[in-house]
């Protein structure tokens, strides 16, 4: 193996070329590390879903939760299709998509566990304000589970046989905090696949691109991000700062990126009929 060969392969943290663990992310071909098998984390996933479904309060505003649906198959179908059309494996194939809406006004975040397990809290819907508000925070939330950052993470090693715990004690006692300020009785399941515990900056800003990406397909004005992400900011300025910040660190020119990707998305990811 020569040298340039071997730093290729450390990058992308390899041991052998014939390794299959390495693969890389759909678009944007960032190459990832992932030795645990996604049909595991899905499943445990799914049974936390489950779990968390009979312990928070669903809301039974059945019109949002439409809209929810609405707009989420819109997204899933788009990915699928963009994905066919390119010839390429559809990276949500074996996902077993479900949404639920949680009535509490207090959160204001949401999360797409892997395997495409999705859910809104109503107090995230102030920032949203409307439907391209929502694609856009749905968007990004199902761009994790697309580029199987979870998966990603578990295989560094972090996370699946951590208790909370020690998750706790990592971040701060920031889980004990939200579970304190907002009543979720549900944080420390969802830390368990770390749905409480932000991605590192490379995921987050490949979220937020991969996000504007399958908004933009599934026929959303993704303008309109950069709009929620500066009510975040202003509410993230106030005594009851949204947990999407705290699972969402945002640096300074994340607007900035953000605001130079979206013409060049628009003309290049065009609403898929
Ligand atoms: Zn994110």
């Amino acid at each position: 193996m020569n040298r340039r060969n071997f730093i290729y392969l450390l990058g992308c943290g390899c041991l052998s070329a014939g390794f299959t663990s390495c693969s890389s992310v759909p678009i944007t071909d960032r190459r990832q590390f992932k030795i645990i098998p996604e049909a595991n984390i899905n499943a445990k996933a799914s049974k936390l879903y489950e779990k968390i479904k009979e312990k928070e309060k669903l809301s039974n505003d059945i019109n949002t939760l439409n809209k929810i649906k609405n707009i989420g198959s819109k997204i899933e179908y788009s990915i699928s299709e963009y994905f066919l059309s390119k010839n390429n494996p559809d990276p949500t194939a074996n996902f077993n998509w479900e949404y639920i809406l949680i009535d509490n006004d207090k959160v204001k975040n949401a999360w797409c566990m892997p395997g495409g397990k999705i859910a809104i809290y109503t107090g995230i819907l102030k920032m949203t304000k409307n439907d391209n508000g929502l694609a856009a925070v749905m968007g990004h939330e199902i761009a994790h589970a697309v580029a199987k950052h979870s998966v990603e993470r578990a295989s560094r090693g972090v996370l699946l046989n951590t208790g909370t715990a020690i998750i706790d004690i990592a971040t701060g006692g920031k889980i004990s905090q939200v579970n304190r300020s907002t009543g979720m009785n549900t944080v420390g399941l969802l830390s368990q696949i770390g749905i409480m515990n932000p991605f590192n900056r490379k995921q987050e800003s490949e979220a937020d691109y991969l996000g504007l990406i399958f908004s933009s397909l599934a026929g959303y004005d993704i303008r309109e991000t950069v709009k929620v992400w500066e009510r975040m900011k202003e509410a993230n300025k106030g005594k009851e700062p949204p947990e999407f910040m705290s699972t969402h660190p945002s640096s300074a020119n994340r607007i900035n990126t953000i605001s130079e990707w979206i013409n060049e998305i628009i003309i290049k990811y065009p609403p898929i009929a």
